[in-house]
């Protein structure tokens, strides 16, 4: 979808437009891979009062029409525009994420982003590049 249009994307995914769905769209835009409550932080500076309920439906409701991709990070889920298809590797130790292209293997994971992989999934974890040094090797 265009993050610069997103009631366009609203009706283009038969979602009736809100403040609240807009406002969502729109930090996501600017924050991606963000948690929900960073999220309703950011609806809340734009819009003013927003229950954090309100948010979490919002999110609900963009990630089943698929205009927004949920990731389960294990402590928390982590939220993205769905602009274009794309796998992630973790860190185990600090949570952070990076995108990486479709069909990316472990064993080009390390140059491409300093991650250290041991496991591959649709979700790669691993870990970045500030845990590694800190961290042993298992
Ligand atoms: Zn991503
Ligand atoms: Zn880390």
């Amino acid at each position: 979808m265009s993050a610069e249009d997103p009631v366009a994307a609203l009706r283009g995914a038969s979602l009736r437009v809100t403040k609240q769905r807009i406002a969502v769209l729109v930090a996501l835009g600017q924050h991606p891979h963000a948690d929900a409550e960073q999220l309703v932080r950011l609806v809340r500076e734009d819009l003013g009062s927003v229950s954090t309920q309100a948010v979490y439906d919002v999110l609900t409701a963009l990630s089943e029409a698929l205009l927004v991709r949920r990731i389960e990070t294990g402590p928390r889920a982590l939220f993205e525009l769905r602009a274009h298809a794309h796998d992630h590797v973790l860190c185990r130790e600090c949570g952070a994420l990076a995108d990486v292209e479709p069909g990316v293997t472990p064993r080009t994971l390390p140059q491409a982003h300093g991650f250290r992989v041991d496991e591959t999934e649709v979700l790669h974890r691993g870990l970045c590049p500030s845990c590694r040094p800190r961290v042993p090797l298992p």
